[in-house]
């Protein structure tokens, strides 16, 4: 089968060819480096189905084009299918697929090592060590033991993560629509409702999907209930947090540390070199302006291990619709269907 796929780097081409040989799945796969959008998908012309990634636009108006190319078919190389309209999808009789499982540890690790950074400030250390300068000024952390983490979403990643911080000794408050039995499981970790979770953690880590309900989770009436001093940590979804609200807790001192891998308007940035180019985006210009924030560019899934699982559950994926057999990773529509 002949497929489109959009957003691709060198990486994802060596890692979907490797799959497509490994499972013996014979599609034809044709890369493109370009964002799927309105413009762009006239590029997938004479295929069959489309691959796409985070920062695609699959809205009513791609999807449109897709369909009238003769396109059913859309396996996204992502667990999370906010970008895409499901409903409209539904409507034209494309079929959604995701990678519902890839290594958690790539995400739940990539959270961790964002709360060293900024406790340890790892990332002002090593530029001064460079410097010859040795100084310990400015560089005071704290014990992660016997602090107090807030986890919002415990599914996969979110339960991974508890269990590493339960490794450092910390206590665990959890948040979830829909509790995980396993969470409890771990000796210090209880469910709380959110407000109870905003007032007691000093770190607080999202993992939960991005969701109408979740959209500005993170908000100004939330970030007042927090600690003063809180560390903020998000490896999942740009907009849960509305980011003017957090610029102004940070400015405010009531977040005291935000550790992102994503960022709300993060399809204009993430994964080109803009190096070289003026950033337009102020909001995130003065994020990276303080010295209490890092920001990582959407990598917290880059390992080789979740790249292994994403290809090889994108393929199989196009092969289950290839095929028509039941397909374990469709995405099912929001609510029934009304067919135009
Ligand atoms: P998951 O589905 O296993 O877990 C999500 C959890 O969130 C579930 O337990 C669910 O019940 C909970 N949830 C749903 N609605 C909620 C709500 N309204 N309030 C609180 N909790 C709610 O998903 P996962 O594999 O653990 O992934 C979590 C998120 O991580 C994904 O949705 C994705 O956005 C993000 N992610 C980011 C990266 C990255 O590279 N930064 C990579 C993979 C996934």
């Amino acid at each position: 089968m002949k497929v489109a796929v959009f957003s691709t780097k060198a990486y994802d081409r060596q890692f979907l060819d490797a799959a497509n040989l490994a499972l013996h799945a014979n599609h034809e796969l044709v890369y493109f480096d370009t964002r799927l959008d309105p413009k762009t998908a006239p590029l997938a012309d004479g295929c069959q189905a489309v691959c796409a990634f985070v920062n695609d636009d699959l809205g009513q108006a791609t999807l449109e084009i897709l369909a009238s190319q003769g396109i059913r078919f859309i396996a996204l190389r992502s667990t999370g299918f906010n970008n895409v309209d499901l409903k409209i999808a539904a409507q034209l009789d494309i079929r959604v697929a995701r990678v519902t499982v890839y290594s958690p540890f790539s995400v739940a690790e990539h959270a961790v090592g964002l709360i060293l950074m900024l406790n340890r400030k790892l990332y002002r250390a090593y530029n001064r060590v460079r410097d010859d300068n040795f100084s310990l000024e400015g560089l005071l952390g704290f014990d992660l033991h016997g602090r107090t983490v807030g986890v919002i979403g415990t599914g996969k990643i979110g339960l991974i993560f508890a269990q590493i911080m339960h490794g450092f000794g910390c206590q665990l408050l959890g948040y979830d629509a829909y509790p995980n039995p396993k969470f409890e499981e771990i000796g210090v970790a209880r469910y709380v409702q959110l407000s109870e979770l905003l007032e007691n953690a000093d770190i607080i880590s999202l993992h939960c999907p991005l969701i109408p309900e979740t959209h500005h989770l993170i908000n100004a009436d939330t970030i007042d209930q927090m600690k003063p001093g809180i560390m903020l940590i998000n490896t999942s979804r740009g907009g849960l947090i509305d980011t003017k609200a957090a610029i102004q807790g940070i400015k405010s001192g009531k977040i005291g540390y935000l550790g992102i891998d994503v960022y709300e308007q993060e399809d204009e940035l993430f994964f080109e070199d803009l190096s070289d180019t003026v950033i337009q985006d102020d909001d995130f210009q003065l994020l990276q302006s303080f010295s209490n924030v890092v920001i990582t560019a959407h990598q917290a899934f880059f390992t080789q291990n979740a790249l292994e699982d994403i290809s090889r559950t994108t393929l199989s994926n196009l092969s289950h619709f290839e095929q028509d057999t039941p397909c374990p990773n469709e995405i099912k529509p929001p609510e029934p269907v009304t067919r135009p």
